[in-house]
């Protein structure tokens, strides 16, 4: 039997996509090839790419209002570089919520001035920082929606006169916002939409072509936009198994649809964290992430007999990141909901056996 995988990144996949894309592996499409082993510049491809593309922008309901989907390489690591490379002039002001975030703030430094409009640093990020401002003549404000790390998520977005970018590589499609406010949106694939490998970048158009510099080709937003997502060999398993997954979304309901599961799944995991006297939450409540829950064990004697309790139920990949410690449940979309029931039956039953 397949394990409970609450694995943070790469993270789980719908068997149902994980079939097709196996399928496609040895005969994409009945045409008697690979996926692996055709140009990218095929039909059967370029239909890929552009479905993937479309999809995206239709789950967000961003279709027809001046957006445009790009799957690129590189990880959100190197969008962190990006963004600054494309849109940043003079300064811009970054909230720092993590790990993530100051990895974003350390790459726009490269360039030039940047200012934390906010931090949490002083908790641990533990928390989201609320009540900043953020100048109106600044380049461009960044966020991170989701802190994969830490377990905390902006609930709210600030009222924003410049640019918006975010990080929503751990919940991109999980929950609905409005997402006409934000003018980039980046996610590495492998959280909550396919494999590593790929990632999707949501750019309007028309924040682009302001800066004075001249960036290099596979740097600018513009080249691979005026490609199609095609200026050089895409990633087309990663690309492939990305559409899959948005195939899958859209057939379920979209994200209407999935955000009641996963209101539904963090309820389950937190109410047990908080109801249970041998744990105790990482993220102080209001900000908790729906995606990832960070908790700890009261007392660490029980380690042993809980990690075996797990491993026994088939609960995989529980451990909290090293700058946490404790336990961290990522319960991206393609996780079930019957996977954090086992998880918090073993939790309560640790509880009769301590
Ligand atoms: C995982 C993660 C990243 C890094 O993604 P890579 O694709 O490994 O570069 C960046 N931001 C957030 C919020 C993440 O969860």
């Amino acid at each position: 039997m397949k394990k409970h995988n609450f694995s943070a990144g790469p993270s789980i996949l719908p068997p149902e996509v994980l079939l097709k894309s196996s399928e496609a592996i040895l005969n994409f499409n009945n045409d008697n090839l690979s996926i692996l082993e055709i140009s990218h510049r095929s039909k059967s491809f370029v239909d890929v790419m552009e479905r993937a593309r479309s999809l995206a922008l239709e789950l967000l309901g961003l279709e027809g209002k001046g957006y445009k989907a790009l799957f690129l390489q590189g990880g959100a690591s190197t969008q962190f570089l990006m963004v600054a490379l494309n849109l940043l002039e003079k300064r811009a002001g970054y909230l720092n919520t993590g790990s993530w975030s100051n990895k974003a703030i350390k790459e726009a430094k490269i360039f030039d001035d940047v200012y934390e409009v906010g931090s949490s640093e002083n908790a641990n990020y533990n928390y989201i920082p609320k009540g900043y401002d953020i100048p109106a003549d600044y380049d461009y404000f960044h966020c991170t929606s989701n802190n994969t790390i830490f377990g905390t998520q902006m609930k709210d977005f600030p009222k924003c006169s410049i640019p918006m970018v975010c990080d929503m590589s751990s919940d991109i499609f999980s929950r609905q916002l409005d997402f006409t406010q934000f003018d980039l949106i980046y996610a590495g694939a492998q959280k909550n939409l396919g494999p590593a490998g790929t990632t999707l970048v949501i750019i309007k158009e028309d924040i682009l072509g302001k800066v004075s510099r001249h960036i290099p080709s596979m740097m600018d937003y513009k080249v691979h936009l005026s490609k199609s997502s095609m200026f050089n060999t895409p990633p087309v398993f990663a690309v492939y198994t990305s559409m899959l997954t948005l195939e899958w979304l859209k057939n379920l309901g979209g994200i209407p649809a999935i955000e009641k599961v996963n209101d539904l799944k963090a309820r389950l995991i937190y109410s047990e964290i908080d109801l249970n006297p041998l744990f105790k939450g990482f993220a102080s409540k209001e900000d908790r992430s729906n995606m990832n829950a960070t908790f700890n064990l009261v007392n660490d004697d029980l380690k042993e007999t809980f990690d075996t309790m797990l491993k026994e139920a088939g609960v995989d990949s529980l451990n909290g990141h090293r700058s946490v410690g404790g336990y961290r449940a990522s319960m991206y979309n393609a996780l079930p909901l019957e996977s954090v029931q086992v998880l918090v039956e073993v939790m309560s039953e640790l509880e009769t056996k301590a």
